[in-house]
């Protein structure tokens, strides 16, 4: 990997920026003159290649140049003014948004790694852009750790399991997350992980006959219909493999295991072209999700649909448009493509208007000012197990597992929830208290005469939200 790699990579997407970037490799490089990765190799090599993960999910010129800087405030003698001056305030801030906090301002190190971890998660709020430099700088740190101690491996992973991952998960970007999930796993479980990879090489050969038989058969139809469109196999991670495995699955019983990805231009389009792979290969009701006009809470949208394939063998089918594909694989930074020029508000605006993540994390920042209760809420809030619950309307409301009506209420509107009295879930009255399960459909049932939140729903809530707004009432 050289600094022309780069150049070459960037300029395929966005020309007139190599001055810069040039400039920046060799000011990063000059400062990390003398500094050494375990590999051997300089230091420089790591920056260069952060940069050049982020120029590959066609980053714009800002965030590659502070992926090439990322390192240099916390490693060297340079500032946060010196890059200001030199590369402009954007730059100089998503800089010291990915930089750890200076250790003399804490008690102990336990005090610090708190405050660094609740520095990097709050980086989505200020600018999404310093969260992908973070993951981009893990995934790069994670393909190099064979260079650390068994023991270091184990920690990294760990933590990039504990809250890499699902930040990656909540802005949408699937194709990190399941590149770090499959290093970590490698490296936590290196048995289970040779294992599962063995057999799916094995299951891939034996099923590749039948899934190229139905890819020149969709393939087919659609070009019948005049459905411009792409079509590619996709396997699932190791990790997810593993996942199911742990659930109880076997690895033949797994139906997504290979699937079918199709891609077509408009969203009227995915319709026909279900309806058209359908009447070859008869859908599986039980397994069938549209995730086009119900979009997951992470804006992943696809329809899945299981088909009856040749041989007894049932294949999962992805259809979505070529831009859906883009989100689905890169979540937020997706829009660095799709929405040129314009990609950062585009950014910053849909996080806080759709995703669901976003306005909880807030909640959490405005009620948790201790560092390591915040961490604490977030872990079991936003990063730990999740339900998915409707509103009558069909709305998909996101909540921790665990959580009652109560939660619901808050999260839908203050007023709901300081007249709540009760429930109906799936047709069914239930207290406020009940713990709703995935999937359920939920009514609030309110009483204007209700005597509002009681101190004890503050032991039963599950959300700062919920948390926060109790307190508010009855301190009135
Ligand atoms: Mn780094």
């Amino acid at each position: 990997m050289t600094i022309d790699d780069l150049i070459k990579l960037v300029s395929t997407y966005n020309s007139g920026e190599e001055e810069k970037i040039k400039e920046a490799y060799e000011f990063a490089k000059t400062l990390h003159e003398g500094q050494y990765r375990q590999s051997g190799e300089p230091y420089i090599i790591h920056p260069l290649n952060v940069a050049y993960i982020l120029a590959s999910m066609h980053a714009d010129r800002d965030t590659v140049i502070a992926g090439l800087l990322h390192d240099t405030i916390e490693d060297t003698n340079t500032t946060k003014e010196e890059i200001e001056e030199l590369f402009g305030t954007d730059v100089a801030n998503l800089v010291d948004g990915v930089t750890k906090l200076a250790k003399m301002n804490f008690s102990s190190k336990e005090a610090m790694n708190y405050a660094n971890t609740r520095k990097i998660i709050l980086g989505i709020t200020e600018d999404v852009r310093i969260i992908i430099i973070k993951l981009a700088d893990r995934l790069h740190n994670m393909r190099t750790l064979q260079y650390k101690s068994e023991f270091k491996q184990k920690e990294n992973a760990l933590e990039t399991m504990d809250i890499f991952v699902p930040l990656a998960y909540s802005i949408g970007a699937h194709r990190l997350k399941h590149e770090l999930e499959d290093i970590s796993l490698r490296y936590l479980k290196p048995k289970e992980y040779e294992k599962i990879s063995d057999e799916l090489l094995r299951m891939q050969k034996e099923s590749e006959e039948i899934i190229n038989e139905m890819l020149f058969k969709i393939n087919r139809i659609l070009s019948d219909k005049n459905i411009p469109s792409e079509i590619v196999v996709r396997t699932k991670n190791i990790y997810g493999i593993y996942k199911k495995i742990c659930e109880g699955n076997k690895l033949r019983d797994i139906h997504d295991l290979h699937a079918l990805k199709i891609m077509v231009e408009t969203i009227d389009e995915c319709y026909v072209a279900m309806g058209a792979v359908h009447s070859v290969y008869p859908p599986f009701n039980e397994k069938f999700k549209d995730y086009i006009c119900n979009p997951k809470t992470n804006m992943y949208r696809s329809i899945h649909t299981t088909l009856f394939g040749p041989n007894d063998k049932l294949v999962q089918a992805q259809i979505r448009t070529f831009d859906m594909d883009k989100t689905n694989s890169f979540g937020l930074t997706a829009y660095w493509d799709i929405n040129k020029g314009d990609a950062r508000t585009r950014m910053q605006e849909d996080l806080r208007n759709k995703y669901q993540f976003f306005s909880s994390l807030s909640e959490i920042n405005t009620v948790f000012l201790d560092n390591r209760e915040f961490v604490a809420q977030v872990r079991s809030e936003l990063f730990g197990d999740r339900i998915y619950v409707y509103t009558t309307k069909g709305d998909i409301i996101e909540l921790p597992r665990g959580s009652t009506p109560i939660d619901f209420a808050y999260k839908i509107h203050t007023d709901l929830g300081n007249t709540i009295v009760g429930a109906v879930v799936n047709d069914e009255e239930v207290s406020i208290y009940y713990p709703l399960e995935n999937k359920d459909r939920v009514k609030v049932v309110t009483d204007e005469l209700s005597k509002g939140p009681k101190l004890e729903w503050l032991h039963r809530v599950q959300t700062a939200r919920a948390k926060r707004k109790i307190n508010e009432y009855i301190r009135k």
